[in-house]
């Protein structure tokens, strides 16, 4: 079982099975919506994530077209996504877990947005924009 919570405290949930495809993703919707230089996200099954506390403070803002990005109202910190095209699926921002999920960002998405301000220094590939399926 991992947990995660948001800053305050205030939200907290639990995820009971395996993350997938752990990446950094460069886009401009990320980096903004983290202040980042980039998100690292994950993968979660719908039926494995559950909210343990604080469900009522999550607010949901739509970055794109079926895409929701759920935050803490009271500290902002970014804790889901949930996608109407995808619904057995959420993306999951990893720096809210409370826990270590095992898996490791394999790859780097969106470099083509990347900040210019930030070089990718590891060796892990790097695509333009989704890695080919
Ligand atoms: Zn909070
Ligand atoms: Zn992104």
């Amino acid at each position: 079982m991992l947990r995660g919570s948001c800053l305050c405290g205030g939200v907290r949930y639990e995820v009971a099975g395996p993350l997938a495809s752990a990446l950094n993703c460069h886009c401009s919707m990320c980096r903004k919506a983290h202040g980042a230089a980039f998100r690292s996200r994950a993968g979660v099954r719908s039926s494995d994530f559950r909210w343990t506390q604080g469900e009522d403070l999550v607010t949901w803002y739509e970055t794109s077209p079926g895409t929701h990005r759920g935050f803490c109202r009271v500290c902002g910190a970014k804790l889901l996504s949930r996608f109407d095209f995808e619904p057995k699926w959420h993306g999951l921002p990893l720096g809210a877990l409370d826990d270590d999920p095992g898996v490791r960002p394999g790859q780097h998405v969106f470099v083509s947005c990347k900040a210019p301000w930030y070089e990718i220094t590891d060796s892990l590939p790097q695509h333009q924009e989704w890695p080919p399926k």
